[in-house]
Order: C-alpha cells, then structure tokens, then sequence
C-alpha cells in the first residue's frame, strides 16, 4: 500500500510539473503536500466577492498583522488572499540575518499565489556568473532546455510576443495583453531614445486566447478581472489546482496525499540509493514511511534544503548527498528593493477598458554579453502606466460628498518601474538547522543567513539612475523613487542550496537534476538553481522539472533502480 513507482514532495508549481509529467508517462506517483486539499473552484471561497462582501473591505485587520507580521508584508496579501498563505506562528524558523520566507502551504502552493511573470532565461544568463566569475559553470545551456520551455508554455499558456530580443528569448505565447495608451508611448518613446532597451508586455501565465489542451484541461479564457491570487474559477492563469494536478489525477496513475509532513528520504546504504520518504501526519502526527524508485523534492528551494538537510544517515551524516558542505550554501534571491513612479501630462482624453493581470517588461540591458557595469549580473524592470482618480491625489478630498463626487473624475496618468535584480550565490548565504528548536512534528527548524552585498547596493543605485533618466526624458514630472532595503526572502524567489554543476565536489546536482551521490533523488525547485539571472523563476523550474523526469523514467524502464 505505501509503495509507488514514484514519490514528489510537494504539489506546488514544480510539484505539479512532476506529478503531470511521471503520471502520463506511466508511473503510479504519491504526491505528498504538507498542507490542506485545495480543490479548484470549489476552494476558492473568495474568488467571486465583490469588495463590499468582505469585512474589512479586503483590508488586514490591526490585530491580524500584528500576530502575523511577516507573512502580513507579502505582495498581494489581504483578507482576500490570506488563505492561501502560512499564518507566522504555524510555522516558526530562526532568522540569523532578517529574512521574510513567505510561504503558502496547502495544495498547489505557492501556485495559486504566484504573480505569473514567466520570461524565458537568455544564454547569457546561464553563462555569465562562470565567465565573470561570480559562480561556478551550469551544466545545462540555453539550448539544452529551449524545448522544454516550449512543452511547458504550450500546456500552461503563456501569453505575450515575439519580440525577438536577446535579453527574454521568444516563446510558444498566446496573444499579448495590450499595452494601454502610455505604456505603448513609453514603449516607443524609450526605444527612439535607447535603441537596446525594449518595454515589452508582459510574458505571463495567463490565457489570453486559450489553445484546445488549455481547453481539454477545464480551463478558459482570463476574463481580465485581475482578482487572480484569490483562485481563478475561470483557470484564467496557471495554477497546479487548475492545470497540473488534474491532468496527472485523469490518468488514473496519481495519488494525493495532504497532511504529509516530509521529515526526511531515507538512504539505503547497501544500495546507495534512495528507498523512500518518513512522513509526519499533519493532524495526527503519526509517523509513516512511502517507498519509491524515484523521488522528485519539489517541497519549494528552502524546504527542500531542510528536507535534505535533515536526511542523515551513517553515509551522510551532514544531510543526503553532502560530501562537501555545499548543501544549504550559496542561497540566493532577487533584488527587488528599489521601485520609482512619476506622472505623466496629457492623454487625457484616454482610458483602459478591463483589468490587465500582467505588466509590461522592460528587458535587461545590462552585462549582457559582456560586462559593461562596475556590478554583475543584470536586472529586469517591470513597469506599466495607470491612471488615478481626482481622490488618489495628496491634496484631493478625503472624506465626505466631495470624496465621492471626485471619484466619478479621473485624475493624471502615472508610470511605475520596479526592479528584479540577479545577486550573487555566496557560500556565505546559507541555512542550516538548529541544533535546539524543532516545529510542532519534531523537524529541526531551518536557520537562514543570508543578506545582500556590495553588488547589490549597485545595481539599486544604477537603477534608480536610470528609471529617473528614462522617466525624465520621456515627458515624465513629479519622479519619486525609493530603496525600500527590505529583507532578501520578500521578493519570493529565493534559490540555490543544492545547485547544479559539473562537478561534484562544488555542486550538488548533475546536469538531469539527480544528486550526484544518490541518483535516484531529483530536485527541480528553486534549490537546484546554479545562479538567479534576471527572469521571473518558476516556468524555468517547470522546463527543468519536465526535463528530469523524462530522464528519471528513461532510466526507470532501462530498469536501472
Ligand atoms: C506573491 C507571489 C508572487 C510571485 N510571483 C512570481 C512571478 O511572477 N513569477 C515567478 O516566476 N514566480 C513568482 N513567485 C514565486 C513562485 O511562487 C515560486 O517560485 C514557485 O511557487 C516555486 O514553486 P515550488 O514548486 O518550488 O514551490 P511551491 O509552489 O511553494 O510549492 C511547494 C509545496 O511544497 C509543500 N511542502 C513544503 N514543505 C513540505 C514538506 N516538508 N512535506 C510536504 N510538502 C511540503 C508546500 O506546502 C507547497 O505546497 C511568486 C510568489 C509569490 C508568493
Ligand atoms: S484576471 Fe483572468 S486569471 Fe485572473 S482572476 Fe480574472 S479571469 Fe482569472
């Protein structure tokens, strides 16, 4: 009863990936998600609420925040979303340096939470920490996985266009969102004015038009609600609830199990491989063991690094496949800390019909292809142009019948800017497990350490330079910018743990995602990353996901474990 042709920790957006891809293939799969069942639609109790049906009109309460300070800071939390998020207290960890984990535990994950960005990484991304020396070499190029981009932006539907750009690769895209009136103008404005930075819309995981596998997954097309983070009734965007998870469940091969605390993968030392999972009930806190011949560890980057680290055994007594204290080390994030805004005058006699749940993309135009900044790596910024009602102004009325009479007159166009920055994996940012402190079932808690460095502080002053000089010269007045120095971990992306390499002795991974010392466990989710690049993350977790299993159920039916 416990044992499966293969077991995935976690049902999230690389989870999922994992359990759609070894389901078809085949392959009777336990999906085990710490967290509660989340059934699409029937799920998602705030998806069709009107902001007048909830208490506190979407809002977080006093008292709410202050018990949950740190989950609280997240993008896109509210009375609306809160749900799909941890509560702080739940789910304790040490932070040596401050470092905000934002998570959401239950089925599908972060998946129903995700802002849905989904740029292709460039060749310039995978080879430039090797060839500026600020990491060690990826083992896989651009070209290994460029066919796997196209697998996964085909079944989830990516809307955008074929820019043909270097910085953000073109893709298998649904039709783009439209830019509005002053996005096209900066779009074009910027061009005319810096003829290699390119304001393009939104690369984004949202069905603009959807395609007949879209269809043939219950989906339909984004209504332009933008109320996406709530669940999405429409499967307008991807989510493993909406997408993966169901398609794995109709071949018959795919087994869910919630409540399932992955406490550590269990080493055979007389095989040198992998055997199977311990698992604590979530409710009931009963310990039980699944066996497996595979086993994917899509738990998300830091909890699949605390899984591992927590896997001992006589030949691994530092944590599974940690010969070289690599494992929980070289942890890294974007740098989201800097942000501007500036009005722009005229387009008066212009609006926006709908909600666009994307944004527009200006692509990275630094160090590409050669190191041309006094930092490394580059950014992307994301950007878009709005338009305020007469109240949204510092001196409008507040409160009262004019309040309300101002709403009904529109007010000026603005135009943000907001940067995703590539930092440096560092041995020093690391995590670890305490020695005394464990979570309500007994796993030791994960230590963070982990914080910015020179290169950083950089890239946010280059930026901040440069939003001011693009916003100024296109016409733009009234710029205010701000480094908010939050702590790394809130732009939700953080990486790295257990990267990938060519060599064993500085990696964790081989170049299929296995552990270099226990062949049989795969990690696809943000631990496996070697660098961070500029690009939204996840779809290039899904193209690696997709990847490694078609190699694990390669080496299944040679027979090989
Ligand atoms: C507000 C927000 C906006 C974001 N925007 C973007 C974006 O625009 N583009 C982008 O690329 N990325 C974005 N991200 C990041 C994205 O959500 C993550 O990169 C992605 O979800 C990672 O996928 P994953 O499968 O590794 O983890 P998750 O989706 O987090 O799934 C991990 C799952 O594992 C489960 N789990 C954890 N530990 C255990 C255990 N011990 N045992 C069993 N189960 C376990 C969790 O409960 C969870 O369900 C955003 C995230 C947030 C929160
Ligand atoms: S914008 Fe689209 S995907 Fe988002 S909630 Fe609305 S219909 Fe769904």
């Amino acid at each position: 009863m416990n044992t499966f042709d293969a077991i995935v920790v976690g049902s999230g957006i690389s989870g999922g990936w994992a359990a759609k891809e070894l389901c078809e293939k085949g392959l009777k799969t336990l999906v085990l998600e710490r967290g509660r069942n989340v059934d699409h639609i029937k799920d998602y109790p705030t998806a069709m609420k009107d902001p007048w049906e909830f208490s506190h009109r979407g809002k977080i309460t006093r008292q709410y925040k202050e018990e949950n300070p740190l989950i609280s800071k997240a993008a896109g939390f509210g009375e609306d979303t809160a749900h799909f998020f941890i509560k702080d207290a739940d789910h304790p960890y040490v932070q040596e340096r401050p470092f905000d984990w934002i998570r959401g535990y239950q089925v599908g994950g972060k998946s129903l939470i995700w802002g849905r960005a989904t740029q292709r990484w460039s060749q310039s991304e995978f080879e430039s920490p090797a060839k500026y020396g600020y990491g060690i070499e990826w083992p896989i190029q651009y070209n290994d996985i460029a066919p796997w981009y196209s697998h996964v932006e085909k079944f989830i539907g990516i809307c955008g266009n074929k820019d043909g750009i270097e910085a953000m690769p073109d893709g298998e895209f649904l039709p783009p969102f439209d830019f509005n009136c002053v996005e096209q103008y900066m779009s074009d404005k910027i061009k005319s004015l810096y003829p290699n930075r390119h304001v393009v819309q939104g690369r984004w995981a949202q069905l603009s038009k959807a395609s007949q596998v879209q269809i043939d997954q219950g989906r339909s097309d984004c209504q332009g609600r933008n109320l996406c983070m709530r669940g999405c009734p429409y499967g307008g965007y991807f989510s493993s609830n909406a997408s993966t998870l169901p398609w794995a469940k109709k071949t018959g091969n795919l087994t869910l199990r919630p409540h399932s605390v992955v406490h550590s993968v269990i080493y055979d030392e007389q095989t040198g491989k992998a055997k199977g999972v311990k698992v604590i009930d979530a409710e009931t806190h009963k310990e039980e063991i699944f066996y497996a011949k595979i086993i994917f560890l899509n738990a998300s980057a830091l909890n699949t690094n605390l899984i591992l680290l927590n896997s001992t055994s006589h030949r691994f007594p530092n944590g599974l496949g940690n010969d070289h204290d690599i494992l929980g080390r070289y942890i890294c994030f974007h740098n989201y800390r800097a942000s501007a805004n500036a009005r722009i005058e005229g387009f008066q006699d212009k609006y926006v019909y709908g909600n666009n749940p994307t944004e527009a993309i200006l692509a990275n135009f630094r160090n590409l292809y050669q190191k041309d900044m006094d930092f490394v790596g580059g950014y992307t910024t994301f950007t878009g142009a709005y338009r305020t009602r007469k109240t949204g102004t510092e001196n409008g009325p507040q409160i009262g019948a004019d309040y309300k009479e101002a709403l009904t007159e529109l007010g000026d166009w603005h135009i943000y800017m907001y940067m995703q920055g590539e930092t440096i994996p560092k041995a020093s940012n690391r995590v670890f497990l305490s020695k005394d402190q464990k979570d309500a079932w007994g796993i030791p808690l994960l230590v963070t350490d982990v914080g910015y460095d020179e290169n950083d502080e950089m890239m946010v002053k280059d930026f901040l330079e440069q939003s001011k000089e693009m916003l100024e010269k296109i016409g733009c007045v009234d710029y205010e910018s701000r480094d908010s120095h939050q702590a790394p971990g809130l732009d939700i992306h953080e990486m790295g743990g257990v990267r990938m390499g060519k060599n064993p002795k500085t990696s964790m991974l081989n170049k299929n995602n296995q552990l270099h010392n226990c062949l049989n466990v795969y990690v696809t989710d943000g631990a496996c990353m070697t660098s961070t690049g500029n690009q939204s993350p996840s779809i290039l977790y899904m193209a690696l996901t997709a990847r490694a299993v078609a190699h694990a159920v390669d080496e299944f039916k040679k027979g090989k474990w």
